[in-house]
């Protein structure tokens, strides 16, 4: 691949600029979930075993380009020394006087964290200037931070350019995953898409269908699809205003010779609530005072049907409502099935997104998926096929 890792770096004795995402739940101070600063002790660990010298960059919050105290790192040192098992030295900027002196000062096997970037408006503006005085900071640059690579900001991008640069731990999994599953991935390829709405996942769908072989619409998205083949959906969620959209990406499929699975059977209820009375309908029977939460049992053997027939899965939004139960009934079986084919070895699979991960954790099969992406928006922006800012400065 077009970017060096940190075993093709020579970290003895270097300074090593590392950016990471630590933005990460506060409570009163205290950290509520530590689960992204856990992900990013590889890295440090792997740097300081090396002999380099970790100095940490990171953005919290949005405070704009001011110095907003209450959006200051200095609280998460706590949360990082417990996940580095090492201390860990603050400094109140990262750039200047200051920072100079705190890397100056360090010591084989230090630790350093700068304050947030976005205290500088240069940041967000991608400002050559700032990443200049950051990369004094600096011998190496290391990204560890794709969930923040969809933005071109100083110390993800400019910075970069500046100094020998390479991936650390976590970008490496999540790029080497990603690249297993849409670059080049293992055929045949199954993506199952769901979620709420099809306006947020227009660019997705749009880029999916060019590039895998089976595409599952399942989700309050496949109502829009349904509603678009001139089938009533009742009350259902469901934008009727997409019916060309739905159309438009039905057609480009079939000229792609992409496989669309809709849901063949839905299973329908009259309130959204957990437990609400529900019945398995076909999909095109779904009674005008009901709405569809979930697909129904036809619908879920076929797609364990498609997955069973897959070498690789990619998998964005929950396939019903799977916050009530028994509406994650197919999400489950989706998830538990693709975890199942893949700890016997016949299924890569990927999955990311808020709510996804939420489900798929429900459904106890997250653990066994071959990857599972945190980054958000980072993730969606690569499954709709652009370009990363952050990832293309490495691969320069
Ligand atoms: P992600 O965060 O993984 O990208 P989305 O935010 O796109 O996923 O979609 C998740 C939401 O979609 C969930 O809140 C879920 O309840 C909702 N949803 C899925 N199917 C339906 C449905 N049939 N009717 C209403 N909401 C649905
Ligand atoms: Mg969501």
């Amino acid at each position: 691949m077009g970017w060096n890792s940190l075993d093709d770096m020579d970290l003895a004795g270097k300074r090593v600029l590392v950016r990471v995402d630590i933005n990460v739940p506060v409570e009163a101070g205290k950290v509520t979930d530590d689960t992204r600063i856990r992900r990013i002790a590889p890295t440090v660990a792997d740097i300081r075993a090396k002999g380099g010298k970790p100095v940490l960059l990171a953005h919290f919050g949005r405070p704009k380009g001011k110095v907003v105290a209450e959006m200051s790192l200095q609280p998460l040192v706590p949360a990082l020394e417990a996940a580095f098992g090492a201390s860990v030295a603050f400094c109140a900027d990262c750039r200047g006087p200051a920072a100079e002196a705190a890397v100056a000062a360090l010591q084989d096997g230090d630790v350093l964290l700068l304050e947030n970037t976005r205290f500088h408006a240069g940041e967000e503006k991608n400002d050559a200037a700032l990443a200049a005085e950051m990369a004094k900071l600096g011998d190496i640059y290391c990204n560890d931070a794709f969930s923040a690579a969809h933005r071109a900001h100083a110390s993800t991008e400019a910075l970069a350019q500046q100094l020998p640069a390479c991936a650390g731990r976590l970008m490496q999994a999540e790029l080497t995953a990603l690249e297993a599953a849409l670059g080049q991935p293992q055929r045949p390829v199954t993506a199952v898409v769901g979620g709420a709405k099809v306006s947020t996942k227009l660019e997705l769908l749009g880029n999916l269908v060019e590039k895998v072989d089976t595409l599952v619409i399942g989700g309050g998205m496949a109502n829009t699809f349904l509603a678009a083949q001139g089938i009533d959906v009742g009350k259902s969620l469901c934008e009727h205003d997409m019916a060309p959209t739905a159309k438009e990406i039905l057609a480009k499929a079939a000229a792609q010779g992409c496989a669309i699975l809709l849901p063949s059977d839905v299973v329908v209820a009259r309130e959204f609530k957990a437990n609400a009375a529900n019945e398995t309908v076909a999909a095109d029977a779904c009674p005008a005072d009901a709405m569809i939460l979930d697909a129904g049992p036809a619908t879920v053997a076929a797609v364990s049907d498609a997955l069973a027939g897959s070498k690789t899965l990619i998998w964005n939004g929950p396939m019903g409502a799977f916050e009530i139960a028994p509406f994650d009934a197919a999400t489950n079986a989706a998830a538990l099935q693709a975890a199942a084919l893949t700890k016997s070895g016949s299924l890569v699979s990927v999955a990311g997104g808020g709510d996804t991960v939420a489900a798929l954790n429900q459904a106890g099969a997250a653990d066994s998926f071959t990857y599972i992406s945190t980054a958000g928006g980072a993730f969606l922006e690569w499954m709709e096929g652009k370009t990363l800012p952050g990832v293309a400065a490495l691969e320069q």
